[in-house]
Formats: structure tokens, sequence, C-alpha cells
């Protein structure tokens, strides 16, 4: 079984874990919901949750409490 001949310090451990942090998603605001006077930060080439637009148009329809009272 391979092994490794000596221990790395810690030192040289947190030097190449420098590295690991994870990067903050970008995010822009939906133009839908910002012409509706809502700031809403969503993640890049995704659905809008609140609004169930992409792109400028209805990809999913987005259940909201209004409908719930009418029936
Ligand atoms: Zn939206």
């Amino acid at each position: 079984m391979p092994n490794p001949k000596r221990r790395h310090s810690n030192t040289r451990t947190r030097k190449r874990r420098t590295h690991d942090l994870m990067e903050v998603r970008a995010t822009t605001a939906c133009p839908t919901c910002a012409s509706r006077d809502q700031y809403v930060p969503l993640a890049r080439h995704r659905v809008c949750p609140v609004c169930g637009y992409y792109r400028g148009r209805a990809v999913i329809q987005v259940k909201t409490k209004d409908k719930k009272k009418a029936k």
C-alpha cells in the first residue's frame, strides 16, 4: 500500500485550502418583477420563482395565495 513518507505541515495544508473557498453567485434583478416595483435578486439563467418568467416569457405557473382563496 502506498503511504506518504512524511506528514504535511499545517501551513502546507492551509496554503492549499486557501483556494477552496466558494464564490458568491452573481445575481440580477428580475426584469418582470422590477417593472412592478419589486426587487427580486435572481440567479442568472434561472426562471424567476416569484413571477415564473424567463427572458420575458411565462415559463412556469407560480402558485399565489390569491388563487387558494378563490377556491
Ligand atoms: Zn420575477
